[in-house]
């Protein structure tokens, strides 16, 4: 025990168990990450440098061009592609990795792709989207007829039913609402099933894909039904709209798919209308989940950009990171795209290794991480004062990708209700 004499010298101790407060923490780009195995790191380190090399600047590229420049032979978004699918990253599932550490790489990859360019990594999500859940259902005979050389595509959303699609089960759907026709009708014609009819201008890929995992309303004369059929989109009968010329995630080209009597063999369905909600629910949840880690990487992206010109930028004399409240700015932005992230990371985790797979866990990641990416991209836009709102800097192109995600996938407001209702314990009511 230690006693004090007044007046003596005083012997401060010094204790080898307390560490010396850093000067600086560098955050790591996965945030407040313990750090990663050699494995998960070297994937992660060549997803960066593609994300950083050929994503960000390709994907700013693309956005300054037509939609048709931009799905043009020889356009940057072909080469994309063949340079994504080179990284053979759906080899990852064979990497020895135990389920939990796969699964946060998977969340982390999905991060990295969308802070390279948002758009570019939705066409190459939503390319794989249909691979990605015929594996989940165990269905090799579409993996082997639609193999990874192909370009994939998820259509469900119509013109006549956009949110209407996304809410099968009418879990928002006002009760007394007449919902009408559908724009798209699969009948059954002997071992085959015709299409007739048209998906919406928003499509991902819509206008370039070689198949489509269709999503369809189905007529067998029993009332509302519905199936998912893997359809080539490359046969007689197929025809696209024009590529559409929008404000944000202009690197995603998207448009109409028309269906005109196309008979696809019955061998495709990959659920028929006894398992059709159940689909639109699998799909949800692995599409809102992915939404969630990859805009994460959108707002890291506009927060990572705001604090380096911060530290460049100066008015009053001073670099503009001395003012106290461009400090407070980064650190919302900071805190809130590591909440984000935080989130997204375990509801990814909750759906893959819980037994229960979550759509309102799925919708929770999807709406926070959107509505996180537009926010921190206003935040960091204001930062750069009048250079934010111009092309020769990037923040304006990331709010407009960040504002595009509100409402891809489902628009957060519906998705919100849909979330409220799926809460409801009808056990209880
Ligand atoms: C960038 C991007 C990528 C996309 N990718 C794809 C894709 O790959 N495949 C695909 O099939 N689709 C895709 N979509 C379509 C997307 O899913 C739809 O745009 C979205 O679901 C909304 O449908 P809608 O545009 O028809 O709007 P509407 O359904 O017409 O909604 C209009 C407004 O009404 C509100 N509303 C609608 N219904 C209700 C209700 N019941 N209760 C309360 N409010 C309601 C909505 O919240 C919205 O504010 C994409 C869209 C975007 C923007």
């Amino acid at each position: 025990m230690t006693t004090l004499v007044a007046d003596a010298p005083v012997s401060f101790p010094i204790t080898a168990g307390l560490p010396p407060r850093p000067a600086y923490v560098t955050l790591p780009e996965t945030g407040f990450e313990e750090p990663l195995d050699p494995v998960r790191q070297e994937i992660l380190d060549l997803v960066h440098r593609f994300a950083r090399d050929v994503l960000r600047p390709e994907g700013t590229a693309l956005d300054r061009l037509t939609p048709e420049e931009m799905i043009a032979p020889g356009s940057a978004y072909w080469s994309v592609i063949k340079r994504h699918r080179a990284l053979g990253l759906e080899a990852v599932a064979e990497a020895g990795l135990s389920p939990g550490d796969a699964v946060d790489l998977a969340s982390m990859i999905s991060e990295e792709l969308g802070w390279g360019d948002s758009g570019l990594a939705i066409a190459l999500g939503a390319g794989g989207l249909p691979r990605q859940m015929a594996t989940r259902w165990g269905r090799q005979d579409l993996l082997d007829a639609f193999p990874d050389t192909l370009l994939g595509s998820w259509g469900i959303t119509e013109p006549t039913a956009g949110s209407d699609m996304l809410d099968w089960e009418r879990a928002v759907g006002h009760p007394s609402g007449d919902f009408g026709r559908p724009s798209m009708i699969a009948t059954l014609k002997g071992d085959k099933v015709v299409l007739n009819g048209q998906k919406s201008a928003w499509v991902s890929n819509g206008v370039t894909a070689d198949f489509c995992a269709l999503y369809t309303t189905f007529d067998r004369g029993h009332g509302r039904e519905g199936i998912v059929i893997y359809v080539s989109l490359n046969q007689p009968g197929v025809t696209r709209g024009k590529p559409l010329d929008k404000m944000g995630q202009r690197a995603v080209p998207q448009g109409e798919i028309f269906f005109d009597n196309v008979e696809v063999p019955t061998r495709f369905i990959a659920a028929g209308p006894n398992q059709y909600a159940d689909a639109v629910h699998d799909i949800l949840c692995e599409a809102n989940a992915g939404m969630g880690t990859l805009f994460v990487g959108v707002a890291r992206a506009a927060y990572e950009h705001a604090l380096a010109y911060a530290h460049e930028r100066k008015q009053g004399g001073v670099p503009i990171i001395q003012h106290q409240n461009v400090r407070y700015r980064l650190f919302q932005m900071m805190r809130r795209t590591e909440a984000a992230r935080a989130l997204a990371r375990r509801v990814a985790r909750f759906n893959a290794l819980s037994g229960q797979r979550a759509l309102h866990a799925s919708i929770a990641s999807k709406v926070t991480c959107t509505q996180t990416a537009f926010d921190v991209a206003s935040d960091a836009l204001q930062m750069f004062g009048g250079n934010g709102m111009t092309k020769a800097y990037p923040l304006e192109k990331l709010l407009r990708d960040a504002r595009a995600a509100l409402i891809e996938d489902g628009c957060n407001e519906l998705l919100a209700i849909k979330g409220g209702s799926l809460l409801v314990d009808p056990g209880k009511l």
